[in-house]
């Protein structure tokens, strides 16, 4: 009896384990469109637009679980049983500006857009933010009935350009990445592409990406600009390009984003696409990369190859900053609660992070000697914007420093861990 019972049980985990993508989804993209609003006391998450395109290219494995909790989730369940079938983390621009001054003295909204398999029954999708203390602050939820009429179709034609820059595996078991042109007009169709060989180059010469080289296929979607160039207001400089993006976004002169989610997914309707790089035809530098989002970094300036690589760790790693000031963003990363940036801890629950690869007798916190500055594991008090109460890896890590050669040995294995989450089977 008894053995029965522990058959039973281990035949019914290894069936819960055996969630298989074809039982509750089709070969399609579901498309959300929500836009978040308020202010840094308020949020509101509304429903904007339901589309399909054909093919799913996000993962179709763990697709139950998150490796990451991110600052939100959104999450697929079955009516009836509340059973969870998809679950997917992320981060907003909207919640880094609830930070900033200005969400203190005005209301605003921002687009948001997240794509999901295609289910094969009606569905609840829930959409859930948390803040800087881990704590739930929204939450809504709506039903996705899969033959709903008004379900737009886009993606069937009228496809934007686009071509294998590098191919990995199996195309059902490869992290589909699309590099997105912005600033480029149609006459600047062939520097993009080389500006795509040059960015791939760049992963490919850099670890992890190197030896997880076959896990990755790099897409390149010309988009043509009407004008060449980025949108730079702190110097008055105003460009009509095909995603909207600008410098200075938050005030901040560097940070270079698009506020143009919806923009952004329909020019990359019918593509196979998970993670998206953007690359901008610009000289100056800055970037900017978001959780789950995408990233944005200039292609012609002479700290490219490290920016590309860097924002990468932050929109695909979920990888948080490792640089730190004296005197800004003190309420990030509060002292209660640990981040759920892999790189990061304020020691309320290292053993969650990287105290397995601190070398015997390593003091915590570990004192900086700028000796062996990239390599050398411990737990260096500053990082994630703050000069105190949060600690990083090494000394000098690419997630700190554009000159750093690497990531450290810590964000390595954060990105090892989620390429096998998402292409494992
Ligand atoms: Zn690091």
């Amino acid at each position: 009896m008894k053995y029965l019972a522990s058959l039973l049980f281990l035949m019914s985990a290894i069936m819960c384990k055996a969630q298989l993508f074809d039982d509750y989804f089709c070969d399609k993209t579901l498309r959300i469109d929500y836009i978040f609003s308020g202010n840094n006391r308020t949020q509101y998450i509304t429903l904007d637009e339901l589309s399909q395109s054909p093919g799913w290219y996000g993962r179709r494995s763990n697709l139950d679980s998150l490796m990451l909790k991110g600052n939100g989730q959104i999450t697929v369940t079955l009516p009836e049983s509340n059973k969870v079938i998809y679950r997917h983390s992320f981060s907003t621009l909207f919640q880094e500006w609830q930070s900033t001054e200005e969400a203190s003295k005005t209301n605003k909204s921002f687009e948001n857009v997240f794509i999901v398999p295609f289910p094969k029954q009606e569905v609840d999708v829930t959409v859930m933010l948390s803040d800087t203390h881990n704590k739930e602050t929204s939450r809504f939820t709506h039903r996705v009935n899969p033959s709903d009429i008004l379900i737009r179709h886009i993606g069937e034609t009228g496809i934007s350009k686009w071509k294998y820059i590098y191919k990995g595996d199996d195309p059902k078991n490869v992290i589909d990445v699309v590099i997105v042109a912005e600033g480029y007009t149609a006459e600047q169709e062939d520097s993009f592409y080389n500006d795509c060989s040059m960015a791939v180059e760049c992963y490919h010469k850099h670890e992890p990406f190197a030896s997880l080289k076959d896990k990755f296929n790099f897409i390149g979607v010309f988009v043509p600009s009407q004008e060449s160039g980025v949108t730079i207001p702190g110097k008055n400089i105003w460009k009509n390009t095909a995603l909207g993006s600008n410098f200075d976004t938050f005030y901040s002169a560097r940070y270079l984003t698009t506020l143009r989610l919806k923009k952004l997914n329909d020019v990359l309707a019918g593509i196979p696409y998970e993670h998206i790089i953007i690359l901008v035809n610009s000289t100056n530098y800055g970037g900017g990369g978001i959780y789950n989002s995408y990233m944005m970094s200039t292609a012609h300036h002479a700290t490219t190859p490290a920016v590309i690589v860097h924002e990468f760790g932050h929109s695909f790693g979920g990888l948080g900053d490792e640089y730190f000031y004296d005197d800004q963003y003190e309420e990030m990363y509060p002292s209660d609660t640990e981040p759920w940036e892999p790189n990061l801890t304020t020691l309320v629950n290292f053993e969650s992070k990287w105290k397995n690869m601190l070398p015997k007798g390593t003091k915590i916190p570990t004192k900086a000697d700028g000796k062996d500055i990239y390599h050398k594991v411990g737990v260096y008090e500053g990082g994630g914007y703050q000069s105190k109460g949060v600690y990083r890896p090494v000394q000098e890590c690419r997630m700190k420093i554009n000159e750093a050669p690497e990531f450290c040995p810590v964000c390595d294995r954060a990105i090892r861990r989620l390429v096998d989450f998402y292409v494992k089977r």
